[in-house]
């Protein structure tokens, strides 16, 4: 690769992967990278620096980041890129190791030096050593403002908190991403205010653990004080709450919900099992109970209220019983969108010390049996839908008029959507519809 004059910018692709917190991440580096003099290309393959922002928390994340680090790596090997940098989530698991499990790496970053990514390019750029950016999170959460949207523009996520402070038995984040923290009220107020003066109509509210925004800061209920105060910046048409914790789920909250005006009848809360004992073993406070009336006093009091919700199959001990009545269970909730995991033994976890684990093959068995389950619940709702209105935003349009967009009950990137015919508005516009039919999880609407 030739030298490069002093006047021409450095080059860099970036890889973002994981969940909405690592694309808030990767939003925040990308902002940092923009105003650094350093160029974003959209070939990140051939670029002079990659920098790929990794997620870890299970298994499967992990080998899908490993082989974008080999790709990466095989491009450097044929001189296509001169450096590879990974950040995010799995330099937090793995730290050093990482450049055992892929030799070649040029740095890693963590978490705590996310902001620092420009310098770290650049240093590296002009380097041949290898190095590690790793320091224990810092206790403030990082402010995410100034990012380079990687969502449409329309709709943006709102981070809220960092880390976890619940212990669940299978779970790696509170490793990674540390003890949980509040971002400050005015933070996120500023930041939302900035989201929307860049286009943003619709802020997807997310955190590891979004329930418990301010008990750190002795601030009571104060997830439902701050849907308050977002509700009063204009030019927010929705607000969505995202990775909601079902024991911490208040009447004072579902009223807050019930009251708004923009806070949308969608609630995303994984429960992960039903069986008593298998959430006692999942150190879940949780109880079958519980949770169903949960279930019912969500519906009740909102009756409209389009229900997320994510499982895992397969956890140590579980038996053909216990597994029987979560779909028992699932039949009976109906819930509108259902996403479910194998479980994965994660060392460092205490649910992979526990013995009676259970062959990946029966996991394997019960997901697609669960899976299966919600499909028809899914489509079976969808069937309802036809004939009903709806009002959809509209996140893109083709060149056949045909747009692709959701009503409120659908969260970007997860949920399944709606696709508009003869769809005459712009992205990020509204559209008055009605569903004529229903295709697998999507709707099919027109525009009335
Ligand atoms: S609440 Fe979520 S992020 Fe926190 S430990 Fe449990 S599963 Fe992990």
């Amino acid at each position: 690769m030739p030298k490069k004059t002093p006047q021409e910018p450095i080059t860099v692709g970036f890889i973002a992967l994981g969940c909405p917190k690592n694309i808030v991440d990767s939003e925040k580096m990308l902002g940092k990278i923009a105003q650094a003099d350093l160029l974003i290309t959209a070939e990140p393959y051939s670029a002079d620096v990659v920098v790929i922002n990794t997620c870890g928390f299970i298994a499967p994340a992990a080998d899908e980041a490993l082989q974008a680090i080999r790709h990466a790596l095989d491009c450097k090997t044929a001189g296509k890129v001169k450096k590879v940098i990974v950040a995010g989530c799995l330099c937090e698991r793995l730290r050093t190791e990482l450049f055992n499990r892929a030799a070649g790496i040029d740095a890693i970053v963590g978490l705590g030096q996310r902001d620092a990514i420009a310098g770290i390019i650049k240093k590296t750029f002009h380097r041949d050593k290898s190095a590690a950016y790793l320091q224990t999170s810092s206790q403030k959460v990082a402010d995410d403002r100034a990012r380079l949207l990687i969502t449409p523009g329309h709709w943006a996520y709102l981070r809220i908190s960092e880390g976890c402070d619940r212990r669940c038995s299978f779970c790696t984040v509170p490793a990674i991403r540390g003890r949980f923290r509040s971002k400050p009220r005015k933070e996120v107020l500023a930041e939302a205010a900035e989201l929307v003066r860049a286009g943003a109509i619709e802020l997807n509210v997310i955190g590891q653990d979004t329930t418990n925004y301010g008990r750190d800061l002795k601030f009571k209920n104060g997830l439902s004080k701050l849907l308050g105060e977002l509700e009063k910046i204009t030019g927010i048409a929705w607000i969505r709450l995202m990775y909601l914790y079902p024991a911490a789920i208040t009447d004072r909250l579902i009223e807050t919900i019930a009251k708004s005006e923009k806070t949308v009848h969608y609630i995303d809360m994984p429960i992960q099992h039903i069986n008593d004992k298998i959430l006692k073993d999942m150190r879940r406070p949780d109880t079958k109970e519980r949770i169903c009336s949960l279930v019912e006093n969500l519906r009740r009091n909102l009756p409209d209220i389009v229900l997320r919700t994510t499982l895992i199959v397969g956890f140590p001990g579980e038996t053909e019983d216990q597994f029987d009545e979560l779909l028992k269970f699932v039949k009976w909730a109906r819930f509108d969108c259902l996403g479910s995991f194998r479980y994965y033994p994660e060392y460092g976890t205490p649910a992979a010390e526990m013995h009676n684990q259970v062959p990946d093959q029966v996991k394997q068995e019960r997901l697609e049996q669960l899976m299966l389950t919600q499909q028809k619940i899914a489509f079976k709702k969808n069937n309802e839908r036809i004939g009903s209105k709806l009002s959809c935003l509209v996140d893109s349009v083709d060149n056949n008029g045909i747009g692709r967009g959701r009503f409120y009950g659908q969260a970007p990137d997860i949920d399944s959507i709606c696709i508009i015919e003869n769809c005459l508005v712009k992205p990020g516009q509204f559209v008055d519809t009605k569903v004529t039919a229903a295709k697998d999880y999507d709707l099919i609407v027109k525009q009335i």
